[in-house]
């Protein structure tokens, strides 16, 4: 045990177990977390395995697009997503959004920058899905302006802000078709801006996709030609 480990005892930030100093970079707690080497393992970038070229869930074997993105058309041609949203991943999300603790959005920039620079080719624009006003006051900060501007930082790919959201009513108990009709009421372009013609949606978590759906569809409206989309997480 180290003379730091005496002094200043820290915990993971994700699962709370107290840690030794050396058990990860020095340079990991001067960016503000910690996480535990069970909790870093457990964020290893999941075996490729066969996902739908759309929306990223997991499909058998010789099957391109899962059941829901044949049914459904989304303004955004494919998602590029790392984790299903459940164990540690959800939890590094919760910590992350309703800790807070805003400097896991580091960490999460660190795990998708990889996946940026191996699934896009340049040029592309980062654009983060906005948070409502609401949620803004309540956590201090937009959660995927966080990580899209960290990722941007660690890249050299070009971010802009480009979309606002009014508060939108609760989500939860709503149909797909009212969600999508929700979504696309609170979100908008923001008043003269050029949009990029090539751009990459960052969101924490994906969920229905009728958020990201409604981001896509209003920044083709305003011109651009392909939009994707790069998530952490993923709920299915
Ligand atoms: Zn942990
Ligand atoms: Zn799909």
């Amino acid at each position: 045990m180290g003379l730091l480990d005496v002094c200043v005892p820290a915990h993971c930030t994700v699962c709370g177990a107290v840690h030794r100093y050396g058990d990860h970079p020095v340079c990991e707690l001067l960016r503000g977390y910690a996480l535990c080497p069970a909790c870093r393992d457990a964020c290893a970038p999941a075996s490729a395995g066969n996902r739908c070229e759309v929306c990223s869930v997991p499909v058998p074997r010789f099957i391109r697009v899962c059941e829901r993105c044949r049914r459904e058309v989304f303004a955004f041609s494919r998602a590029v997503v790392m984790h299903r949203y459940s164990g540690v991943p959800e939890r590094v999300v919760e910590s992350f959004k309703f800790a807070p603790h805003k400097s896991l959005g580091r960490f999460v920039a660190e795990q998708l920058a990889p996946a940026l620079v191996g699934s896009f080719t340049p040029p592309v624009t980062l654009v983060p899905v906005p948070s409502s006003l609401r949620s803004v006051r309540r956590r201090g900060f937009a959660g995927a302006v966080v990580i899209a501007r960290e990722l941007a930082r660690l890249t050299g790919v070009p971010i802009e802000e480009l979309l606002r959201s009014r508060h939108a009513r609760s989500q939860k108990a709503l149909s797909y078709e009212d969600r999508r009709a929700n979504a696309l009421a609170s979100i908008s372009l923001k008043a003269h801006r050029a949009v990029p013609h090539r751009i990459v949606l960052v969101d924490d978590v994906l969920t229905t996709g009728a958020t990201a759906d409604s981001c896509a569809e209003r920044l083709i409206a305003g011109g651009a030609k392909d939009v994707c989309l790069l998530a952490y997480a993923i709920e299915y």
